[in-house]
């Protein structure tokens, strides 16, 4: 008789749903005939630069010792992230991309059965780490799409091991303020793990916005996550950090699988680092690309959330379906995200792109949107 082996499966991981990326730009080439070439992917936030010549030259140098076994504690990224953090090496856990900090510190303190609390909108990695545990994921409604960091406090029982803040937050964009988070880690019982998740630190320019690892000190609960998937521009490699007491990057430490950050990811980050012309250069056109669709938008009458990182949510309008866009997008080559799922079904997301990237993505929203307005016009001239 065949056997059942999703009935077999542990009860977190049957009913997982898996995270669903941004679709792959190989991917849409094939499906509609186009060049890869030609096509736009504004769908998950990566750095539209490409790599810094620092990262590639790293990566070259580390080809004749791929038959060795990449070193397991990281000692280079970790002395150059202490020198530039101001930390010990013993606060550092790293990760295959920040992701896998989520899923350490999940496994490391959650139980089947118990509570971790998100924002509603919130990234959903954390709901996925956490079910897959057993966990139940608890979402507290966001205050104008962003954490409302009182009522996460509030929502804190006896069954919360973790909570789940993201600064500043994707997909919508939204932050909060130094004043806000103290107040909220002031509030969060000490035996309640915080976990901030700071992966577009480096795109944020605002005055009153924190700086998680500055905190560590007064708050031995809270672990901050950074990655080098975005400003520095290395997706591809997946490595990024967890930072914390020593106490728990040692726990960390133990569920991390021991060669978890390849060498290549590992060297491509330490010369990234070193590469301030590079991050510099990646923020500059951050900024330029974000004042050139929040222009557009206003121009198109478009409303959008507010946002501090490399990426947008813009509103479509009313009557018109987002999937809708999505796809005409799609269709024109431009691959952006849908937040259905992140519970925004009027909102679409894109990430902010090379300028060049930017105008192709706003020329074909702009025609697909006239598109979609004479054809309403002409509905109502029908109708008239
Ligand atoms: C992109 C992103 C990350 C980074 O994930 P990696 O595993 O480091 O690539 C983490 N958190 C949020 C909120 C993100 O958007």
């Amino acid at each position: 008789m065949a056997v059942n082996f999703t009935e077999l499966a542990v009860e977190g991981v049957r009913l997982l749903r898996p995270y669903q990326p941004g679709k792959p730009i190989d991917e849409l080439a094939r499906e509609f005939g186009l060049n890869e070439a030609d096509i736009v992917k504004l769908a998950s936030n990566e750095n539209p630069m490409g790599p810094g010549p620092k990262a590639l030259a790293a990566i070259q140098s580390e080809l004749a010792d791929l038959t060795r076994y990449p070193d397991g504690a990281g000692f280079a990224l970790k002395s150059e992230l202490c020198k530039q953090l101001n930390l010990r090496p013993e606060q550092i856990t790293l990760g295959n991309g920040s992701s896998d900090i989520l899923d350490f510190i999940v496994r490391s303190f959650v139980n089947d059965g118990d509570d971790v609390i998100v924002s509603q909108h919130a990234f959903a990695i954390y709901g996925l780490v956490a079910k897959m545990v057993g966990a139940n994921c608890i979402a507290v409604p966001a205050k104008n799409y962003g954490h409302d960091l009182v009522a996460m406090a509030a929502a804190i029982t006896d069954k919360t091991r973790i909570v789940f803040v993201t600064n500043p937050n994707n997909p919508t964009g939204t932050w909060n303020t130094s004043d806000e988070l103290v107040t909220f880690l002031n509030a969060v019982p000490k035996n309640v793990l915080v976990l901030l998740d700071e992966a577009y630190f480096e795109y944020v320019h605002e005055a009153d916005y924190p700086n998680g690892i500055e905190l560590l000190d007064e708050y031995s609960n809270l672990v901050v996550t950074r990655t080098f998937s975005k400003a520095y521009g290395l997706a591809a490699l997946r490595v990024g950090y967890g930072v914390s007491s020593p106490e728990l990057a040692d726990i960390m430490n133990r569920v991390r699988p021991p060669f978890n950050v390849d060498s290549f990811a590992l060297a491509a980050a330490t010369a990234t680092l070193q590469d301030h012309e590079y991050v510099k250069e990646s923020i500059a056109i951050n900024d330029a690309g974000m004042a050139y669709f929040i222009e557009q938008f206003q121009q198109l009458g478009l409303s959008y959330v507010p946002s501090v990182g490399n990426f947008i949510c813009f509103e479509v309008p009313t009557g018109v379906n987002s999937m809708d866009v999505y796809q005409g997008l799609l269709q024109r080559g431009v691959i952006i995200r849908p937040v259905a799922n992140y519970e925004m079904p009027n909102h679409l997301r894109v990430s902010i792109g090379t300028s060049k990237e930017n105008q192709v993505f706003i020329a074909a929203l702009t025609e697909i949107l006239s598109g979609v307005a004479s054809s309403e016009d002409s509905v109502q001239a029908g109708k008239a």
